[in-house]
Parts: structure tokens; C-alpha cells; sequence
């Protein structure tokens, strides 16, 4: 990879070297960090009660909000925390091993 740049989504965070700096803002979203997880959040709907908790307290900001107002992890930045099952009020969050 030649160093600098010019658009960041055209390399990968493997690519980033160590003590590198990026100087672009709001960049981290074309790193699809989801692929580190090992685990993933699934949500049984018939218990959720869309009361967000979950959304508020993902640390990667990776739950969003479906048409049907059910809170859903987005798996590009979900990395399997399981913060958001942990925290989930009537428990309907399981984290579930990913397959390799
Ligand atoms: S497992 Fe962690 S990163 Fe993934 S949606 Fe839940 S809180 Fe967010
Ligand atoms: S915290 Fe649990 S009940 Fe609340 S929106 Fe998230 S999944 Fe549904």
C-alpha cells in the first residue's frame, strides 16, 4: 500500500499501519469492524418491547432502529460484545455463536 492516501475507503483496517495517523473525520465507517465478532446478537421479537436500551448502550453504535421499530444490530460494525444483551430489560437478546 502507498502511504498517503487519497480515499480512505479504498483500503481495508487491516492495511492500517502501526502508529499511523488518520487525519479524515467520520472514516471509521468504512471499516466493516463486524468481521472481528464471534458472536452475534439475534433478537426474539416476540418478547421485545422497543424500549431502545439496547441501542443506547451499544458502545459501537452498531443497532439501529427497523421499519418495524424493532432495535436490530447491524452486522458490518457489531462486534459481539454482548453489551446490548446484557443490558436488555426483558432479556430477549441471545448471542449467538457465528459459524466459521
Ligand atoms: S453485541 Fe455489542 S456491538 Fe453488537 S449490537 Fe450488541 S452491544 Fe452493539
Ligand atoms: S433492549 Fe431488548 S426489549 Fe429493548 S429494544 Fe432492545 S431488544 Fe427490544
Amino acid at each position: 500500500m502507498k502511504w498517503p492516501v487519497k480515499n480512505i475507503q479504498d483500503i481495508k483496517w487491516q492495511d492500517l499501519e502501526l502508529g499511523m495517523t488518520i487525519t479524515e473525520p467520520g472514516s471509521s465507517r468504512f471499516y466493516k469492524t463486524g468481521d472481528w465478532r464471534t458472536f452475534k446478537p439475534v433478537v426474539d421479537k416476540s418478547k421485545c418491547i422497543k424500549c431502545g436500551l439496547c441501542y443506547i448502550f451499544c458502545p459501537d453504535a452498531a443497532i439501529y432502529e427497523d421499519n418495524e421499530g424493532f432495535f436490530v444490530a447491524n452486522l458490518d460494525y457489531c462486534k459481539g460484545c454482548g453489551i446490548c444483551a446484557k443490558e436488555c430489560y426483558v432479556q430477549c437478546i441471545t448471542m449467538v455463536e457465528e459459524e466459521v
